[in-house]
């Protein structure tokens, strides 16, 4: 089966009845880039920049400096010959702290994590910028920002990469003056205040691994609560619809780059939302491809329209298996 899956390495994602769809990789470390090319990706949807910072081998606490880390993020572009690397900033805390012996907080994960670890240390923020800005001038780099809620976040966000470029042009440095930047939006807030979103930011990328933590209020670590953590409940349905529907109005990308975007019993469904971009696991992309191959799109829409209006989740989850069908 892995064989004939690997035969649709080249086959571009497109529906039988003609929508292209992108499909794309989630990476830790540039060694990820020749498995993410060789399971047919497009680019890169999330790299997850904090992988370099964590578990380094004997030197759990050292972080990298500008250098080592443009290199990291250079080999990945590099390796990816011209598809995009979109590089999320340090999304570092509650399930990925940065040193573990240091880690206090009662609700780490309603804590001092991702941006608002980064806001909070200016210059490791700085520092990872002016890194990921120097590599966009070897490839098409665009820059994420993990657990935005706050209009205040996302403006000083964007004016850190301004520092950042300013500091590099004094340096002498070259970085793609037109790189993208786009808002993760995994915090239910987010998925609720989408307006001041898409006017300040290219694109979005919706974190459902956290959004569902968040809606749900389910420890997404915790194997306690781990049969209440569901993608299909109707709330989190409900975000991800609308995510998708006003970033398409307002004429920006939206991918899902969450766990569910890897999952071949929810593609028809996200499809059906109007999603084009998903990016997963390279391990995951052909099966979703597979199935991206055999929908048709006019069938989906009107079918997913009923399952967005639908209240009662057996309702939902049946229509849900309904969708294999079609
Ligand atoms: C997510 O929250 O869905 C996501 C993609 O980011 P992470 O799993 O790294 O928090
Ligand atoms: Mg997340």
């Amino acid at each position: 089966a892995r064989k004939k899956l690997h035969k649709l390495k080249k086959t571009p994602a497109i529906t039988r009845d003609g929508v292209q769809v992108a499909l794309l990789a989630n990476i830790e470390l540039p060694d990820d880039c020749p498995g993410a090319l060789d399971s047919g990706a497009e680019g890169v949807g999330l790299f997850r920049s904090e992988f370099l910072f964590m578990g380094r081998a004997g030197h759990p606490h050292k972080i990298p400096g500008e250098d080592e880390q443009f290199e990291q993020y250079r080999k990945a572009v590099v390796a990816m010959k011209g598809r995009p690397v979109t590089i999320r900033t340090l999304d570092i805390g509650a399930d990925k702290p940065l040193d573990p012996t240091e880690h206090n907080a009662l609700n780490p994960a309603l804590g001092l994590r991702a941006i608002r670890y980064c806001l909070a240390e200016p210059q490791l923020f700085l520092t990872q910028l002016r890194a990921i800005l120097r590599a966009s001038a070897f490839g098409k780099v665009r820059i994420l920002i993990p657990m935005l809620a706050h209009a205040f976040e996302i403006d000083q966000s964007l004016s850190m990469i301004e520092l950042a470029k300013a500091q590099l042009r004094e340096a002498g440095h070259k970085y793609d003056p037109a790189v993208e930047v786009g808002a993760m939006i995994e915090i239910p807030a987010a998925a609720l205040s989408l307006p001041m979103f898409v006017k300040r930011m290219n694109f979005l990328s919706i974190g459902t691994n956290d959004l569902i933590q968040y809606t749900l209020a389910i420890d997404r670590v915790d194997y306690e609560v781990a049969h209440l953590y569901n993608p299909l409940h109707p709330a989190v349905l409900q975000l991800i619809a609308m995510t998708i529907t006003a970033g398409h109005k307002a004429g920006i990308d939206v991918a899902v780059c969450g766990e569910m975007a890897g999952d071949t019993k929810l593609t028809r469904l996200l499809l059906g939302m109007g999603l084009r971009e998903f990016s997963m696991h390279p391990a995951q992309l052909l099966s979703v491809k597979q199935e991206i191959l055999n929908c048709d799109m006019a069938l989906l829409a009107a079918h997913t329209r009923k399952i967005l209006r639908a209240t009662e989740p057996s309702a939902i989850s049946e229509a849900v298996e309904q969708l294999q069908a079609l």
